[in-house]
């Protein structure tokens, strides 16, 4: 029989400090110890945001789905999200076309926009209480796109179909009292609890008959071309197929050569922040590398983050907590000259870029039944919710619409 067999994936320190989702009250969401050998339809490994999207959706399309995860559910690289819910891709649609061709790049960004939407439809139709409020998304020119670059980009997403408006040095001083060179404001952006969202949607995938086993520690994996085993804290699962959901612990041995692992740091202060009103109805990122972006919270709260470093290195994010805190405040000063903002939360995490800024969602080479969805990025939730999207038809063999952008490369 032939099968491939690999050793899975590492075990990381994956956050460090506190993120703003530490002291928010979630409800508990039950999970079992996996105590004896099971099969079932579909597995999925991983029980944060990207597992949370593919349980939910998989669990309407098939009997027996199992949700395995070490940890538990979202309090992996999850925990850590700011959970901006953009539909623009950090690659602008104009740098992508030049990277896979215009038609491409603005088909992911299409489906980006898209999957937002329907994002937002499902959390409103499931009721799942996560505090979802849309926004306003304002992409600031920086030193990755000048002014002329924005208005550039600016009509080039017009020609592909997505709604934005460029404004120019001025109209953004007006209308905003910042000073960059230009910018772009589109709608359909929203914000929300990442951790409160994870465990609606597992929540949803149980009452769907879904199993979620938690801590699981899934150690290895054999496919062959009649199922895959797991090896999973001392017994085995049978799956007729395995989506990998695995985040930043990500498996070993794939063929993919455009993913890093980097870092990235947040901080958030108490309720009651003295801001702009504006920010509430406004989330804020700019073109720069470093980048800064900011958005608000629940009870008036400023969320910030950026500073991403290009190293994987948990001892490295915990000794530049501080420091790293102390950035973001004088950023976010320089571009909101008045505010002062004090954190009550300081915290940092492994990040994942693409060389496109596009995610994974694909079949594993070689391995029968095996798909890898490797989120990614600041656009990791909706890349989540585009995975839930395509699987089902990957799962049977197809090439669903729009999936060609996301696959390994
Ligand atoms: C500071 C910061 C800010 C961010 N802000 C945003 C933002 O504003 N918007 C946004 O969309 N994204 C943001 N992100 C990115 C976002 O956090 C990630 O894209 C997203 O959380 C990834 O979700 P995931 O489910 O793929 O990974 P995770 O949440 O890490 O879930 C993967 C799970 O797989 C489990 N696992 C791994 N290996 C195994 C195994 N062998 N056996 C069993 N279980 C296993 C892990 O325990 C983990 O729980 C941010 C990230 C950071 C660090």
């Amino acid at each position: 029989m032939a099968h491939s067999f690999i050793e899975l994936t590492p075990k990381k320190r994956l956050r460090t400090g506190r993120s703003v989702w530490s002291d928010t009250p979630h409800p508990q969401l039950a999970t079992h110890a996996l105590k004896e050998s099971l099969t079932c339809d579909i597995a999925i490994v991983g029980a944060g945001i990207s597992g949370a999207f593919m349980a939910q959706s998989l669990s309407r399309h098939y009997d027996r789905v199992v949700v395995l995860d070490r940890r538990a559910p979202a309090t992996g690289s999850t925990h850590a999200s700011t959970a901006m819910l953009q539909f623009e891709i950090d690659t602008p649609l104009t740098a992508l076309a030049d990277q896979i061709g215009h038609p491409s790049a603005a088909r992911a960004w299409r489906r980006s926009y898209k999957s937002t939407q329907e994002l937002m439809r499902r959390i409103r139709n499931e009721r799942i209480a996560c505090g979802l409020s849309e926004r306003s998304a304002l992409y600031l020119a920086g030193d990755e796109l000048g002014g002329r670059g924005m208005e550039k980009e600016a009509r080039a997403r017009n020609r592909a179909g997505l709604a934005c408006e460029f404004l120019s040095a001025r109209e953004l001083r007006a209308r905003y009292g910042i000073d960059r060179t230009g910018a772009i404001l589109s709608d359909g952006a929203a914000v929300a609890d990442p951790v409160a969202l994870a465990r609606g949607l597992l929540r949803k995938a149980k009452g769907q008959g879904a199993r979620i086993f938690a801590p699981c520690d899934v150690t290895d994996v054999m496919a062959t071309r009649h199922g895959v085993m797991l090896a999973a804290g001392g017994h085995f699962v049978e799956a007729k197929a395995v989506v990998f959901c695995t985040g930043y612990e990500v498996m070993k041995n794939l063929p993919d050569r455009v993913m890093k692992i980097t870092s990235s740091w947040a901080a958030a202060t108490a309720p009651g922040a003295d801001y702009p009103t504006w920010l509430d109805q406004t989330l804020v990122w700019e073109a720069a590398k470093p980048y800064l972006y900011m958005r608000t919270g629940a009870g008036g709260r400023l969320i910030v983050g950026g500073e991403d470093a290009d190293l994987d290195s948990p001892s490295y994010r915990a000794g530049t907590l501080e420091m790293k805190a102390r950035r973001l405040a004088q950023k976010t000063r320089r571009l909101l000259p008045g505010l002062k903002p004090k954190w009550s939360h300081v915290w940092a995490g492994a990040f994942g870029e693409s060389s496109d800024g596009l995610p994974i969602i694909d079949a594993v080479p070689d391995m029968p039944g095996c798909f890898a969805v490797m989120g990614f990025g600041g656009n990791g939730t909706i890349y989540a919710m585009i995975a839930a999207q395509l699987m089902p038809g990957l799962l049977k063999g197809k090439k669903p619409a729009d999936s060609d952008p996301f696959r390994f490369r």
